[in-house]
C-alpha cells in the first residue's frame, strides 16, 4: 500500500451537526486517535444544518403534538443531552452565543382541540414535568399577540414551559469541531473535499476524493440525503428512496416573544406550523415551516438534481410507491396547498390564514416571504411497504454506517453519536475504549 495514503480507524463524510457530533464523541470519549472527517464544502453546516435552512428548535416532544408518546420519550432522551452540551458550554470563553432561550408552547383552538391536548397534557406530563396547562388569561400575558383579535367565544388552552431552546446548529457544529481538537490534537479534518467513491477492500476502505484518496477501517456517512445514494453505490437501502422535502419560512416583525406551536392535523406526516424568535434576532418571528416535494438533494444547489434521481432509484417500483403516497387525498391537498405557499402574491395570502390561528391580528404587509431560507427534509420512502418512513434512518454494513438524517435530525446528534459509537467500536474488534460511563456522567 502507498505510505502517503492517510490511514483511518474512522472516517466521516459530512461535517453538518450529525457528522460534527460524531467526531466530538469520538475525540473526547473514547482512545480512538485516527479520526479524519471530510466535508465538501469550506465550511461545517452550510446545508440542513445551517441556522437559516432550519427551524432552529430543539425538539423534546413536549409541544410537537405529531409525537407519540413513546417517540418523545426517545426524542426528549436524546435531545436532553444536546441541552446538557450547550448548558455546559455557556460558560466557555466561545465568542458566538450558539442559543437562546424563550418560553415555548402548543396552542389548542377550539372544542375538539381543547379536548385532545388536554387529553395529552394528562399522559405527558409525567414526561415533561415543567409543563403546565394554561388558559387565555394566562396565555395573554404571555403571549398578547395570540389572545389579541381573537373571537371571544373561541376556547383556547396551551401547553408552556420556559424551556424553549432556539439553536443555530451550524454554531453547534463549529463547537463540536473547537472541542473534538481540544480532546485530539490528531484529529484530520478534510474541507472543500467531495466524496466521489468509496470502494471496498479485504481490510480497509478506500474513500476517493476530489483531493486524493484516504484508506480506513471503518466509514460513518453523515451526509444527509446523499448518505442514501452513496449507499446504494454500495449496494445497500435498495428498497429505499428519497422524498424530498423542501420547508419555506415567512418572517415578521416581533409578534411573539416566544416559540408558539400549532396541534399537529391527524394523519400529516410533517410537523403543523409554528412561530418561532429568530436564534441570533428576536424582534424577527419566523413563521412555518411549508412542506413542498422537490427534485433536488439540496434545496439550494441545483445540481443536486440529477444526485436526486440517483438516490430516487429507477424503475416502477420507487414510482407506485411515491403515487401511493401523495395520491392519499389529505396529503395531495396538503402538498397542493404548500406548493402554492411558494408562489408570490397568492402565498402569502394563502399562508396568512394558517398563521392567523397564532396571531389573528396579523397584517398582511407585516408578513414578508423569507427568499433563500429553509433545507430540504430527506424522508425516507419504503418501496416493500410503499410507506413514508419518518424520523431518521440508520443503515449499518460491514464496518459502515449511513445516516439519513430529516427532522428532528439536529435534536437527536449527540444520541445518534452514541449509538454510532458503540457500533463502531464493536466494528474495531472492541480494540479501542468507549468512555460511556463518562459521556452518560456529562450528557445524560
Ligand atoms: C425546513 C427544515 C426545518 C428543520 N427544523 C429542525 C428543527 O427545528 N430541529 C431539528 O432538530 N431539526 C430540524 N430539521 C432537520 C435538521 O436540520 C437536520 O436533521 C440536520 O441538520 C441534519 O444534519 P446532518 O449533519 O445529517 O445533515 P447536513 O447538515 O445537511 O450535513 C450533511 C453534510 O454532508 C456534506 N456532504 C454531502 N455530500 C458530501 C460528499 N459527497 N462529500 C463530502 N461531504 C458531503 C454536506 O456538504 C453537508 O455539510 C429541519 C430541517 C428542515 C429542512
Amino acid at each position: 500500500m502507498n505510505n502517503t495514503i492517510p490511514k483511518y480507524d474512522v472516517l466521516i463524510v459530512g461535517g453538518g451537526v450529525v457528522g460534527t457530533a460524531l467526531l466530538y464523541t469520538l475525540s473526547k470519549y473514547t482512545d480512538i486517535k485516527n479520526i479524519g472527517l471530510i466535508e465538501k464544502y469550506s465550511d461545517f453546516g452550510l446545508v440542513n444544518s445551517a441556522s437559516y435552512n432550519n427551524s432552529q428548535t430543539l425538539h423534546f416532544g413536549d409541544i410537537e403534538t405529531n409525537y407519540s408518546f413513546e417517540k418523545a420519550k426517545c426524542v426528549k432522551q436524546m435531545a436532553d443531552m444536546v441541552m446538557k452540551y450547550l448548558e455546559s458550554e455557556k460558560h466557555s470563553d466561545i465568542e458566538q452565543k450558539i442559543f437562546s432561550k424563550y418560553s415555548k408552547m402548543v396552542l389548542a383552538v377550539g372544542k375538539k382541540q381543547v379536548e385532545d391536548l388536554g387529553n395529552r397534557f394528562t399522559i405527558f406530563s409525567s414526561l415533561f414535568p415543567n409543563l403546565r396547562l394554561i388558559k387565555r388569561d394566562e396565555i395573554g400575558k404571555i403571549e398578547p399577540r395570540v389572545v389579541e383579535g381573537r373571537d371571544p367565544d373561541q376556547e383556547i388552552i396551551a401547553l408552556v414551559t420556559e424551556d424553549g431552546y432556539t439553536v443555530d446548529f451550524k454554531r453547534l457544529c463549529h463547537s463540536f469541531v473547537d472541542n473534538a481538537i481540544k480532546a485530539n490534537l490528531d484529529v484530520d479534518i478534510h474541507l472543500d473535499t467531495k466524496l466521489l467513491r468509496i470502494d471496498k477492500n479485504t481490510d480497509h476502505y478506500s474513500v476517493i476524493t476530489n483531493k486524493g484518496e484516504f484508506h480506513t477501517n471503518v466509514v460513518v456517512v453523515a451526509a444527509g440525503g446523499h448518505s442514501l445514494m452513496i449507499a446504494k453505490s454500495l449496494g445497500y437501502g435498495k428498497n429505499l428512496s428519497i422524498l424530498s422535502m423542501a420547508g419555506s419560512f415567512y418572517t415578521a416583525p416581533k409578534v411573539l416573544n416566544g416559540k408558539v406551536y400549532t396541534i399537529q392535523v391527524a394523519k400529516l406526516p410533517f410537523a403543523a406550523v409554528h412561530g418561532d424568535p429568530e436564534v441570533h434576532n428576536e424582534n424577527v418571528t419566523r413563521f412555518g415551516p411549508t412542506a413542498k416535494p422537490i427534485f433536488q438533494l439540496e434545496r439550494h444547489n441545483r445540481s443536486t438534481f440529477r444526485e436526486y434521481w440517483k438516490t430516487f432509484g429507477i424503475g416502477m417500483k420507487p414510482i407506485i410507491s411515491l403515487l401511493n403516497i401523495i395520491l392519499d387525498k389529505v396529503l395531495f391537498n396538503y402538498i397542493i396547498l404548500n406548493v402554492l405557499y411558494d408562489l408570490p402574491v397568492i402565498g402569502k395570502r394563502l399562508f396568512i390564514k394558517q398563521i392567523r390561528m397564532i396571531v389573528p391580528s396579523l397584517k398582511l404587509k407585516e408578513l414578508k416571504f423569507a427568499k433563500g431560507i429553509g433545507g430540504t427534509r430527506p424522508q425516507i420512502v419504503n418501496n416493500t411497504t410503499r410507506k413514508l418512513e419518518m424520523g431518521e434512518a440508520k443503515l449499518s454494513g460491514d464496518k459502515i454506517i449511513f445516516n439519513i438524517t430529516p427532522s428532528p435530525g439536529a435534536s437527536t446528534c449527540l444520541g445518534n453519536a452514541y449509538s454510532d459509537t458503540q457500533q463502531l467500536i464493536g466494528f474495531l474488534d472492541n480494540r479501542y475504549m468507549f468512555y460511556k460511563e463518562e459521556f452518560e456522567k456529562d450528557l445524560m
